[in-house]
């Protein structure tokens, strides 16, 4: 792990690691997701991911973009039951790029998710930013291991 962005600040790398499910059906939409508040409103509570897992989401509608700056955005949907999950940002805008993000281009509404925290591999600890492995030796996002159905009423 030789990046050296912003996601390696030290203020991102003690922030559990989130599993978010889709409110409806439960699809696993996110297993790489960090706790985000949006900062033109503190009350709005989002997820982010730097990528979501192969398929569990598809884009709805046309690209657009909102008042608050030039990025490119689409929203996406739940790929199996087509509830509104969050949107992608397609091409972030400079000055989104200039300010100090997390590399993250995928947003969840916290009101389409359940969310839950992910465990590390030992299956005891909560897996923290500064533990997770690189995308490309996540296995996780490839099979479907850690999704398993709770029952606990
Ligand atoms: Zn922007
Ligand atoms: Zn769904």
């Amino acid at each position: 792990m030789s990046q050296s962005n912003c996601f390696l600040h030290p203020s991102f790398q003690s922030k559990p690691v989130y599993e978010l499910h889709c409110m409806h059906c439960e699809n696993t939409v996110c297993l790489r997701g960090m706790k985000a508040i949006l900062l033109a409103d503190r009350s709005v509570e989002l997820f982010s991911t730097d990528h979501p897992p192969l398929n569990s989401l598809k884009s709805v509608g046309k690209e657009y973009q909102t008042t608050k700056c030039l990025c490119w955005i689409s929203d996406v949907a739940c790929s199996i039951c087509g509830q509104a999950a969050g949107y992608h940002v397609r091409v972030p805008c400079q000055s989104c790029l200039s300010s100090c993000n997390n590399g993250h281009f995928w947003m969840y509404h916290s009101d389409s998710v359940r969310s839950e925290e992910r465990l590390d591999a030992s299956g005891e600890h909560i897996l923290v930013w500064a533990e997770i492995p690189p995308l490309s030796e996540d296995t996780v996002t490839h099979d479907n291991k850690l999704s398993y159905i709770e029952c606990s009423r």
